[in-house]
């Protein structure tokens, strides 16, 4: 794992009046590079040569430079240092550059370590029961007796999981594969889009800083999310989770307390069992008939439900007198640690 030291003499070199942003254009590139062009930074886009005209037929979405790449997994790490740029990790670069993230010398907005608790699905469980908050159950395929959720390893965006009732269902599709298996969870699914900035002084106090709730969304999976039209027509079928896309929730305003606690003590968590977690993150959590929240799931970044707000949200409305996307908010972020010399606080 590269050292802090090592990213701090990194940083150190920079120069901070011309940092870049960059990215793989993937997942959340359009916003993140709108937001950091509205915040006055050049931006790079690490991409596949047949992906470039996607990007430029979205202008203001679109990378000031390419770096063309045969395969999104090839990170040119020593180039992006040379381009003086802050690498923004999103869900595709997480998932494509696998064990690599903690050895790139590349500067990262947030906590890389971060990421690691993200991917090791034991870690991320004793992360969010060490944030107090209620879990679903991780159930031993031998003792399954309720619905279960079987998950395959990674950031797959639900690809390839399924349900099963029973130890026999289970060995008869997973047999031998590197699977986690979760009681399956009945309620609302609502994934909550936060921004802790250890440098902030507006939104709900959290560790040394500021929480600030940026978003809230539901994803559409299929075939699940259109159940009701297959049944409708007579077919029967196997529930898939394969994310597709995502769609803005508004939650009860009741319910808003409990969801800054929730994230603010994640962020204090993730203080204490590995240095904390500047930047955003995402909650998976489903709200029962009784309001109580359950969390299957931590993004330790920007996640794609983001992707509905690239002018601001619901909640952005309340917290800032302009149009505040996550991508926006980011760059924000990197602008003002650069400016108050706190570059160190907000990325490893
Ligand atoms: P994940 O890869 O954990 O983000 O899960 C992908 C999708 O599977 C989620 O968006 C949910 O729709 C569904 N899912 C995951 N875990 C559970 C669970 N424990 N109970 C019910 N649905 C789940």
């Amino acid at each position: 794992m590269i050292t802090r030291e090592k990213i701090n003499e990194t940083l150190a070199s920079y120069d901070k009046k011309k940092l870049k942003v960059a990215t793989i254009c993937s997942h959340t590139a359009l916003q993140i590079f709108h937001g950091a062009r509205q915040e006055g930074f050049k931006t790079i886009g690490i991409c596949t040569a047949e992906r470039q005209k996607v990007y430029e037929a979205f202008p203001l979405g679109c990378p000031d430079e390419f770096m063309i790449v045969d395969d999104l997994n090839k990170i040119p790490s020593g180039d992006l240092v040379e381009d003086n740029a802050i690498l923004v990790p999103h869900g595709s670069l997480v998932e494509y550059s696998g064990d690599k993230l903690d050895r790139m010398q590349v500067p990262m907005l947030g906590n890389r370590e971060s990421l690691m608790w993200e991917k090791d699905r034991e870690k991320m469980f004793k992360w969010l029961t060490a944030a107090g908050l209620q879990v679903p159950a991780t159930i031993n395929p031998d003792k399954i007796d309720r619905p279960c959720v079987v998950k395959l390893a990674g950031a797959k965006g639900g690809r390839g999981y399924r349900v099963v009732n029973s130890p026999e269902e289970f060995y008869e599709h997973f047999e031998g594969m590197n699977v986690t298996v979760q009681e399956y969870l009945i309620g609302v699914r609502m994934y909550p889009h936060y921004f802790y900035s250890p440098l902030s002084h507006e939104g709900y106090r959290a560790s040394e800083g500021k929480l600030e709730l940026i978003g809230i969304d539901r994803r559409f999976e299929s075939n699940i999310d259109e159940a009701y039209r297959t049944e409708k027509v007579g077919l029967s079928f196997t529930p898939s989770f394969t994310v597709v896309g995502n769609e803005l929730l508004v939650a009860r305003e009741s319910l808003l307390g409990d969801i800054l606690e929730m994230g603010k003590n994640v962020t204090e968590a993730a203080e204490r069992l590995f240095g904390g977690i500047p930047g955003p993150f995402c909650l998976e959590t489903v709200v029962d008939e009784n309001l109580q929240f359950f969390t299957f799931e931590v993004s330790a970044r920007i996640v794609a439900g983001t992707n509905l707000f690239p002018l601001g949200s619901p909640y952005t409305a309340y917290l800032y007198n302009e149009p505040m996307s996550m991508g926006r908010r980011i760059a924000r972020e990197i602008k003002l640690a650069a400016r108050e010399n706190k570059m160190q606080k907000i990325i490893y």
